[in-house]
């Protein structure tokens, strides 16, 4: 996005926003939030089509425009295939938000190694698999937006939590380290920490306990994760790079 949302010039084609996991909760709502700035965005998913097909009918009843765009991002060369398609189609990307990402909770001492590769491959594989191609795509264009979610365990290190901690953990470096080699061609790169968010991941944990925790005294909606991702991805954020911004309530 560059200030003025891309397709406020009618006569050129929307710039292209990919989010990875946006068929439910927090990518859902980033999806929206991005469709609703006027960019084509791709909403992304790995096996619940149905889910991605409400996020893409929910884009187009509020006169947006996206696409469904598959792909398992532990497979890098299935990534690879999907973005030569895409970028055929849309040569001009401007925004990335890579969300995808999976729990598999254990104490430290039960995890099998599967748990450990599955967690740390989705969210901190995703970003090398997605990330790379997009920005040697953004690079030529000498602009760009790419935020990741990262989360509030990556920062405390919750209990149970090892992998996903650790992958989280992971991100927020790599988001600096590439924001520091990007910056001065005109790519942004930024994370986003956030607490407990209502969805599907945690859909199973005591809520209401975890309230108690949280100063706000509520968990968070994937609307106010997807407010923040929008304001990184627009011209307002112009000279935001390199920061992981928490969306949690106060928790830390
Ligand atoms: P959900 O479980 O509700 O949704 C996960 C999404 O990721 C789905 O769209 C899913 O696709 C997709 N996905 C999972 N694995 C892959 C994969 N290998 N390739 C492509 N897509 C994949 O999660 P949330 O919305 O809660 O979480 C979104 C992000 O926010 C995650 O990175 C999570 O770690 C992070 N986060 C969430 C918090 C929370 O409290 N909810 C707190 C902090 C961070 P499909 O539908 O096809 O399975």
């Amino acid at each position: 996005m560059t200030g003025q949302p891309p397709s406020s010039d009618s006569r050129a084609a929307p710039a292209l926003a990919l989010v990875t996991g946006a068929s439910r909760g927090i990518g859902r709502a980033i999806a929206l939030e991005l469709a609703a700035q006027g960019l084509h965005v791709a909403v992304n998913y790995k096996s619940n089509q149905e889910a991605a097909q409400q996020t893409l009918a929910q884009i187009e009843e509020r006169g947006g425009r996206g696409e469904l765009c598959p792909f398992d991002v532990t497979d890098e060369a299935a990534v690879n295939t999907a973005l030569d398609a895409l970028f055929a189609r849309h040569p001009r990307i401007a925004v990335l938000v890579n969300n995808a990402g999976i729990v598999a909770d254990n104490l430290f001492a039960m995890m099998s190694s599967q748990d450990w590769r599955r967690v740390t491959d989705t969210s901190l594989g995703g970003f090398f698999n997605v990330t790379k191609p997009v920005i040697k795509k953004m690079i030529p264009h000498k602009q760009g937006s790419v935020v990741t979610i990262s989360s509030v365990s990556g920062l405390i290190g919750n209990r149970g939590q090892a992998n996903y901690a650790a992958a989280k953990a992971g991100l927020m470096g790599a988001t600096r380290a590439l924001a520091s080699e990007v910056a001065r061609i005109g790519i942004r790169v930024n994370a986003v920490a956030p607490g407990v968010i209502q969805t599907d991941m945690t859909k199973d944990l005591p809520l209401d306990v975890l309230k108690k925790i949280i100063p706000m005294g509520r968990c968070g909606l994937p609307e106010e994760v997807a407010r923040v991702v929008r304001f990184l991805c627009s011209d307002d954020a112009s000279y935001v790079t390199g920061q992981i911004i928490s969306v949690n309530g106060g928790m830390v």
